[in-house]
């Protein structure tokens, strides 16, 4: 890098001599060039003297005169290049041809843009040759169609000639002027083209490629990519000269205008792509208003170029490019700073495209020596820019896909908890409903006082049990149990003391009966039911008995009191096949009425 600062101040310190010699207007006398047989390409600068005719009113005998005057001078640094110039430019080398076998030379103008050139060959016996080109002249005029302007030249071995060459033109004065043979040319412009065919392959794969992608995705990053590569692909067509060779070969017009427009499109392109790719509607607002300002900028400059002075047009799009430029390397690290990750590759692309252009710049300081790399470091540059982008996209549309999935799955999993949840406190509510039925049930079935079950529980679940005994064809039997003279009880202690010998003899009679299998209830006031199931009359007999003295033995105890209790009881054996419940509750009935008709406190059957 030092050596290469070294040379770069060594080349500033030479030009500034030559720009001093160039001001002290030292005329001086160029060597004549002479093509020798073993030399088949002949750069024309280090032979070639130049005037600048500023109002471009001379002609060929006037430059003449001003030749021999010695008016004529060498070019600055070997190089004929003078930037953006009013008038005409005239260039005169002495020329020798002492190659025996080629006495045609090809003269090429190694920049395509320039608009108007006159050839102008003075042989020794005075007669004068000119040819006209440029791109301000038909493409087909050339002597060969190729994208610089070529122009054949009849140099006879042996003779000397001057050769004298005028330029005008809107766009930069640059005329890197060479001789060839024939062959030598083909060789030249074969590989030339087979460079540009590499280049422009690469470019026409990656356009189908995301042509495709665009078709199928209809994501709008692709469509601004492909706005970009196509018109970045046509601003250097057409600074190669081959947008006039190819696409508008009979409009001067355009092949001037064509440079300034291409490069417009070619910006709002990539701007717009910028925008896109690296969303920055949503990353950044400002930079994103910047980056439509920068395409509005852009739509205006192309639509001036169309009737503004091509060297205007030019030189403003030149500064605008370089705004551009720089400001969507800005944007690319804005992006890549807030934690997008593609935006990583686009900075890597963008900083192939810049390297590409900082070769160009280097080599025309003459930091960098001139080969296939550096000639075409913009080429390589680009196609390895639009080749990263391409796998940018990608990239982005892959990450997109995946942060889509990753709220997917994230709102699926939260979804699914919900529902747990849900679903956990809705069977947890539905168990304790469930609960809470099955007590409703079980209080429906019960007496609030005793807790024996109820008449209406009784007739349900007597009728299951009659059904049982009917199918098993077993007996079952009825005991109708009333205490005796209660009325009395509530009348001697209290409705309450009352309740409470109601409480005692019905648990005296669920502790005697339940062990036999029995089904008791309270059937209403101090009057209780119960079902013997498989227990003829004589068994129910016996164990209505043995309740009877139970309830005997044992008085009621309410507080401190003791009141004895005695019951009546009426015992019936169902049968099974004839009686209903009713009839069967009749008889039973009709037994415990005899029981009590017969001095109570015992059991009867009829
Ligand atoms: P008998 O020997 O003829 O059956 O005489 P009794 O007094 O027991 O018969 P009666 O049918 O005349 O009277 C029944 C009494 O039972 C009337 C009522 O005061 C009493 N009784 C009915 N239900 C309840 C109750 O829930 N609590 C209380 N404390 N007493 C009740
Ligand atoms: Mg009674
Ligand atoms: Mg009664």
């Amino acid at each position: 890098m030092r050596e290469a600062i070294r040379r770069f101040r060594w080349l500033l310190a030479g030009l500034s001599l030559l720009c001093a010699l160039a001001q002290a207007q030292t005329p001086r006398e160029q060597a004549p060039l002479v093509m020798s047989g073993d030399t088949a390409t002949h750069p024309l600068a280090a032979h070639t003297g130049y005037f600048h005719d500023t109002d471009g009113r001379a002609d060929l005998d006037g430059i003449e005169d001003t030749l021999r005057s010695g008016r004529f001078l060498p070019l600055p640094g070997d190089d004929a290049s003078f930037g953006f110039q009013p008038g005409a430019y005239w260039f005169h080398v002495r020329l020798l041809n002492r190659n025996l076998q080629e006495p045609r030379w090809l003269l090429v103008q190694q920049y395509a843009l320039s608009d108007r050139l006159d050839v102008y060959v003075r042989y020794p016996d005075g007669r004068v040759f000119h040819q006209a080109g440029g791109d301000h002249h038909p493409f087909e005029q050339r002597s060969v169609r190729y994208r610089h302007p070529n122009f054949q030249l009849d140099l006879p071995p042996g003779q000397p000639a001057d050769l004298f060459v005028r330029v005008e033109s809107q766009s930069s004065m640059q005329v890197p002027l060479a001789l060839y043979t024939p062959t030598a040319f083909a060789e030249l412009s074969r590989d030339a083209q087979f460079a540009m065919g590499i280049y422009y392959g690469i470019l026409l794969a990656l356009f189908t490629y995301n042509l495709v992608l665009w078709l199928t995705l209809r994501d709008a990053s692709y469509f601004w990519y492909m706005f970009h590569i196509s018109a970045f692909g046509l601003v250097l067509f057409t600074l190669y000269g081959l947008g006039f060779e190819y696409l508008w070969p009979r409009s001067p017009w355009l092949a001037d205008k064509s440079v300034p427009l291409s490069i417009c499109l070619a910006q709002i392109g990539m701007q717009q792509f910028a925008r896109n790719f690296l969303g920055l509607r949503r990353r950044w607002p400002l930079g994103d208003y910047i980056g439509l300002g920068m395409i509005a900028l852009f739509i205006v400059l192309g639509i001036a170029t169309t009737w503004i002075p091509i060297r205007l047009s030019t030189q403003l799009a030149v500064i605008a490019v370089i705004l551009s430029v720089a400001w969507i390397a800005v944007e690319a690290v804005v992006a890549m700073r807030s934690g997008y990750k593609p935006a990583k590759l686009f900075l890597l692309a963008w900083s192939m495209f810049l390297t590409g252009i900082a070769m160009v710049a280097m080599v025309a300081f003459g930091v960098l020596p001139k080969n296939f790399v550096t000639e075409y470091s913009v080429q390589i540059g680009s196609a390895l820019e639009m080749l990263l982008l391409s796998v940018a996209l990608g990239y982005r549309y892959a990450s997109l896909r995946n942060e889509n999935e990753r709220i997917v799955r994230e709102s699926r999993d939260q979804l699914e908890i919900k529902v747990e949840q849900r679903t956990t406190e809705l069977r947890s509510a539905l168990d304790q409903l469930e609960a809470a039925h099955l007590r409703l049930r079980e209080f429906s079935r019960l007496d609030g006082l005793t807790e024996l079950y109820n008449r209406t529980h009784f007739r349900e679940a007597f009728e299951h049990l009659l059904s049982q005994a009917r199918n098993a064809e077993q007996p079952i039997s009825l005991l109708m149990i009333d205490l005796d003279h209660f009325k009395r009880v509530n009348d001697t202690y209290g409705h309450l003391v009352g309740d409470d010998c109601l409480r005692w003899t019905s648990n005296t009679m669920a502790e005697t009966l339940r062990p036999y299998g029995a089904l008791v209830a309270r059937f209403g006031g101090e009057e209780f039911i119960a079902a013997l199931p498989d227990m003829d009359l004589e068994e129910a007999s016996a164990v209505a008995e043995e309740l009877r003295q139970r309830l005997r033995d044992r008085p009621c105890r309410s507080g401190e009191l003791d009141i004895p209790i005695s019951a009546s009881i009426g015992v019936h054996c169902v049968d099974a096949h004839k009686n209903s419940l009713d009839s069967a509750l009749q008889v039973a009935d009709q037994a415990l009425y005899t029981a009590k008709a017969e001095g109570r406190d015992c059991v009867r059957t009829l």
